[in-house]
């Protein structure tokens, strides 16, 4: 039997796409994907010391989208987190993103959102319209502060200049004149109450007998197999099209994760300065000594009771055969060849293609749901 669609890839895009299709239209959707799990890179799970970890790396949910809201909580309630991060640099930990906090620290005094604005505009190099991720930030801070909390960063995360990256990489990273630390801008920061995966199951519940899910289930195969009409495509769009114009560079990261019981937390408190966890904040950024960029310890920001704790420590990676591509690399040359693989998806009948991989975009979930309530309203018009 034929299904109506058959959507590759059970991620946020995937299921969005199967959710309404079905819900909405009454489609009969196959959701392949080759993990042997949903939710795509936002899967998370109970580690073996009963702690909820993100397996691919930690999932801030933001927004200022009230639609975007309103759709997902369809399928959770939430659980409100102010994510608050710290970096550590020439031997300390630092207040950051960049606020008045990072400012006293660096000065080593109290003082006002007047004088560090006086102080940034001496230090920042003059650039109107920057075009990379070295200028925007070197245009708001200047070249000391950019060293000890950027470069080193974004070289080691992206292994190239941050020169050579688009500015919406680093133009990401907010920089406060006020004592707000968050790390995110967006309004709306909260994490889905029971986790992500139930997230996703409720929203494969909503979609009853219509979808069927074939998990460890690769495209290649299954076009061999699978009879469909129409095909939504979420993976990496150089593969579909077989590499013709050249591999998309992307990033990939090894994730290190290591659990402590109460005994080594008892330890660790003098270090933390708070019981039951290992380190200080949700994450603590490395910029650069360190081989890693960050350790998280994401109990901090799921609320979750134990007095068990998992941090995980991030090494990026080049892609091979065990490193999935994780982060498309915003740049000039990368755009060039997506663009060509643009213009082949636009000529492809009866497929659509959307996500962070089919996109090759740098984007938050929020982005992605948007992205694929957007493609279900264009085939639905
Ligand atoms: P994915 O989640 O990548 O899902 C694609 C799925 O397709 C995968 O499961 C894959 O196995 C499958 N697939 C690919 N090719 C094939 C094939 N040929 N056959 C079968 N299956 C295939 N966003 C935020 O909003 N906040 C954050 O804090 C945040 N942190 C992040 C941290 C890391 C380390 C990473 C890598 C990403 C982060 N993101 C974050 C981004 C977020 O992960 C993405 O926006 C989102 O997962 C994209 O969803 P997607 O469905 O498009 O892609
Ligand atoms: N970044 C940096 N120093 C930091 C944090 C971020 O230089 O302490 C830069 C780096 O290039 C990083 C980008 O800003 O890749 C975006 O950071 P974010 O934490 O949003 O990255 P993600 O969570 O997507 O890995």
């Amino acid at each position: 039997m034929a299904v109506d669609y058959l959507i590759v890839g059970a991620g946020f895009s995937g299921l969005v796409m199967a959710e309404r299709l079905t819900t909405q239209l009454g489609k009969r959707c196959m959701v392949i994907d080759q993990r042997d799990h949903v939710g795509g890179n936002c899967y998370d799970e109970y580690d073996e010391a009963g702690i909820l970890v993100h397996r691919y790396g930690p999932h801030y949910f933001r927004t200022n989208s009230d639609k975007i809201i309103d759709y997902l909580s369809q399928f959770t309630e939430w659980h409100p987190v102010d994510y608050q991060i710290k970096s550590y640099s020439d031997g300390r930990l630092w207040s950051f993103p960049i606020n008045l906090n990072t400012f006293e620290e660096l000065i080593g005094r109290p003082s006002t959102s007047e004088e560090m604005q006086a102080w940034l505009d001496q230090k920042r190099v003059p650039i109107e319209n920057p075009v990379n991720s070295e200028e925007v930030i070197i245009s708001q801070v200047g070249w000391e502060l950019y060293e000890k909390f950027f470069k080193g960063y974004t070289r080691k995360h992206w292994k190239c200049d941050p020169k050579d990256l688009d500015v919406s990489v680093c133009g990401r990273i907010p920089i406060r004149t006020n004592r707000d630390d968050r790390y995110l801008k967006e309004e709306f920061q909260a994490l889905p109450k029971e986790g992500y995966t139930r997230l996703f199951e409720r929203m494969i519940e909503a979609c009853g007998d219509l979808l069927e899910i074939r998990l460890q289930t690769s495209f290649e195969e299954a076009k061999e197999s699978i009879r469909f009409k129409r095909l939504v495509y979420t993976g990496p769009i150089d593969q579909y099209f077989n590499y013709r114009h050249g591999k998309l560079p992307y990033r990939s990261v090894r994730f290190e994760p290591e659990s402590f019981g109460p005994e080594t937390l008892k330890e660790r408190e003098t270090i933390s300065g708070k019981r039951g966890f290992w380190q200080a904040e949700m994450q603590i950024n490395y910029p650069n000594d360190e081989d890693f960029t960050r350790i998280v310890e994401i109990k901090h920001a799921t609320g979750q009771s134990s007095d068990h704790t998992t941090i995980v420590r991030e090494y990026p990676e080049d892609v091979g055969p065990h490193q999935e591509p994780y982060y498309p690399i915003p740049n000039q040359q990368s755009q060039k060849i997506y663009q060509q693989y643009k213009q082949l998806a636009e000529t492809e009948e009866d497929t659509i293609f959307t996500g962070r991989l089919a996109t090759y975009r740098y984007y938050n979930m929020d982005q992605v749901v948007a992205m694929a309530l957007k493609e279900f309203e264009r085939l639905n018009s």
